[in-house]
């Protein structure tokens, strides 16, 4: 594994481009844009020579400086891989044990339903209402409290995290609601 020094950074950003360059149009596109942004605008901070010392991701090759808390910092560094991957990882895993909330290739968390009356601010999405449907069962869940926990990298869809629910317009959720509640 090379070492983070001006050149090897400047390898990693000239190569980024290119395959930027080549990229469709879409999110991931978008994804890697912000990848390249990152590295070069923290070049310096990269380049420090103090501790703790930068190193490329072993799993997806991005230069790292981990100045995290220890929960990341440690499991980081043991495995010499950058902070999106140690995330993502272990949002794999969770994802392994109980199939998270993903549609269009973005993460969702659902949090508590508010009461009646509760104010909006502390909801997600200032308390909009979302209708999901699980592909899986067909089943519809209804949330005013939806969180949104960041898009997907391609890498980690490729590894298993794929849409387990479809987002419905507000009409169609409705709709569907009505349906399963035997109104109509
Ligand atoms: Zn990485």
């Amino acid at each position: 594994m090379s070492q983070v020094t001006e050149r090897t950074i400047d390898d990693w950003l000239a190569e980024k481009r290119a395959v930027f360059a080549n990229m469709p149009e879409g999110r991931q596109k978008v994804l890697v844009s912000r990848d390249i942004d990152h590295v070069h605008r923290n070049r310096s901070f990269y380049l420090s020579q103090s501790e703790p010392a930068a190193y490329f991701c072993k799993e997806c090759g991005k230069p790292e400086r981990p100045t995290y808390v220890a929960e990341f910092q440690v499991p980081m560094v043991e495995k010499q891989i950058c902070f999106a991957c140690e995330l993502w990882n272990q949002r794999l895993n969770e994802h392994k044990v109980k199939p998270s909330v993903i549609f269009n290739g973005v993460l969702y968390s659902i949090g508590p339903e508010p009461k009646k009356g509760e104010r909006c601010d502390g909801l997600g999405f200032g308390g909009a209402t979302w209708y999901l449907k699980h592909l899986a069962s067909g089943r519809l869940i209804v949330t005013s409290n939806l969180w949104c926990g960041g898009d997907i990298p391609q890498e980690f869809i490729d590894k298993g995290m794929h849409d387990t629910y479809q987002s419905l317009n507000p009409l169609e959720g409705k709709l569907e609601l009505s349906l399963v509640e035997g109104k109509l």
